[in-house]
């Protein structure tokens, strides 16, 4: 048996799993609604033109050298402009503990980590559902997992009452996990008023709110939009922790840049805490990725580039809203007797369709399409040439 014999194989990811499944399936059909990355109406993946451009300053330009080990100080200076505001105090007074993170998981999970070396009897909230790597990430930061109540399933929205009873009744202190917007997988956020009411909640209990941003730009078309949730709570004085993301809103999955943010009440903690946060990824990775951060900060440090990614978000935010209606319209046309009102009041990236896994199971076998257990379809995936052989295939599996 030597060395590894007592190793399993590990259970396969539920997401990226999907991705395997369909790359397998020789048929023309196949549709892979799995994964959440953007797609054009070919279904191709995209490269933005803003970082194309970014790309081709760069290419004259190349430096192979490591990044400070918090990474790159322009690049982390920009992206919490998005998250805190441009004009924000808080950035001015130097109040905020930033590094570059490996993407939003990196960033969740150096959040995790520092959370345990320092509160090590602390537990996080997180909703119910939520992204599947979540649970992971805190699990393997060994900090015990709660959940609270997020989505209703009879009415695919939000249980604000659910939510609010489960925030009271919290011990005082406690960590929650939040989706900043575009809440992956359901496509359900609270309104701005709901988030008031929350955030006052929490000042209430004094707990403390970490905001995962892994979509920002996506449920609106407008990435400063898409930051009301954290701004309300910044305007109330929570001391929040922040992770951002470029995988979706740049389009740069691959590369891996992103941002860790923890608030902190003056300058000397926040160099505290930025300190610690270096000292937890040293032995990880010593210190993040070159190229991406250049990319970022390129696009953002110049007024056009950054109004042509502005731009582009929106086309892709727009695309995906419009894949909605004509997903549900294709629906309602076939004479479906279900409601699917929730496919274009739900936003972002997905749409938790309320299908089984069963009915999921029948897309797959039946169809050629892929998506994951859940019900939770990718409209990034669906498009003009999809959307109606897709409605095909739903409304046969839930007649
Ligand atoms: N958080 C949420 C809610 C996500 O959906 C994702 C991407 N699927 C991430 C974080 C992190 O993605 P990445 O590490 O590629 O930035």
């Amino acid at each position: 048996t030597g060395w590894w014999g007592g190793v399993e194989p590990a259970a396969k990811d539920p997401i990226l799993g999907v991705t395997e499944a369909f790359l397998a399936d020789p048929s023309p059909n196949k549709v892979n609604v799995g994964v959440g990355a953007y797609r054009d109406d070919d279904g191709k993946p995209v490269v933005l033109e803003c970082v194309r451009e970014a790309e081709r300053r760069i290419s004259g330009n190349l430096t192979m050298e490591y990044l400070p080990m918090g990474g790159s100080i322009r690049m982390i200076e920009e992206t919490l402009k998005l998250a805190y505001g441009e004009n924000s105090e808080l950035i001015k007074d130097k109040r905020i503990a930033a590094v570059q993170a490996l993407s939003g998981t990196g960033a969740c999970r150096l959040f995790a980590d520092f959370q345990k070396r320092f509160l090590p009897d602390s537990q996080i909230y997180i909703p119910v559902p939520t992204w599947s790597n979540h649970h992971n990430i805190w699990r393997d930061a060994h900090v015990p997992q709660r959940t609270f109540h997020y989505y209703h399933p009879e009415s695919k929205g939000l249980d604000f009452a659910g939510l609010m009873d489960d925030v009271k009744n919290a011990p005082n202190g406690s960590f929650f996990l939040l989706h900043a917007c575009a809440h992956n997988p359901t496509g359900v956020d609270p309104s701005e008023e709901q988030w008031r009411e929350i955030s006052y909640q929490f000042k209430v209990k004094n707990h403390f709110a970490f905001f995962d941003m892994a979509y920002q730009g996506f449920a609106s078309g407008d990435p400063e939009r898409d930051a009301k949730a954290i701004r309300i709570f910044l305007e109330d004085g929570h001391l929040i922790g922040c992770a951002q993301s470029y995988a979706k809103n740049m389009g740069l999955y691959g590369q891996r840049v992103g941002c860790l943010s923890v608030l902190c009440e003056d300058e000397m903690q926040a160099v505290a805490v930025k300190s610690q946060l270096q000292q937890i990824a040293r032995p990880m990775y010593s210190n993040p990725p070159v190229h991406g951060a250049l990319i970022v900060s390129i696009i953002l440090n110049d007024p056009d580039l950054k109004n042509l990614w502005l731009r582009e978000v929106k086309g892709m935010a727009d695309r995906i809203i419009g894949m909605r209606t004509a997903l549900r319209e294709n629906l309602e046309s076939l004479g479906s007797s279900l409601s699917w009102e929730h496919i274009t009041n739900q936003i972002g990236m997905f749409c938790y369709s309320g299908l089984t896994a069963e009915q999921v199971d029948r897309l797959t076998n039946e169809f050629h399409i892929y998506m994951t257990r859940n019900g939770r379809i990718s409209m990034a995936g669906v498009t003009t040439g999809n959307v109606s052989y897709l409605a095909n295939a739903i409304h046969e599996v839930t007649k």
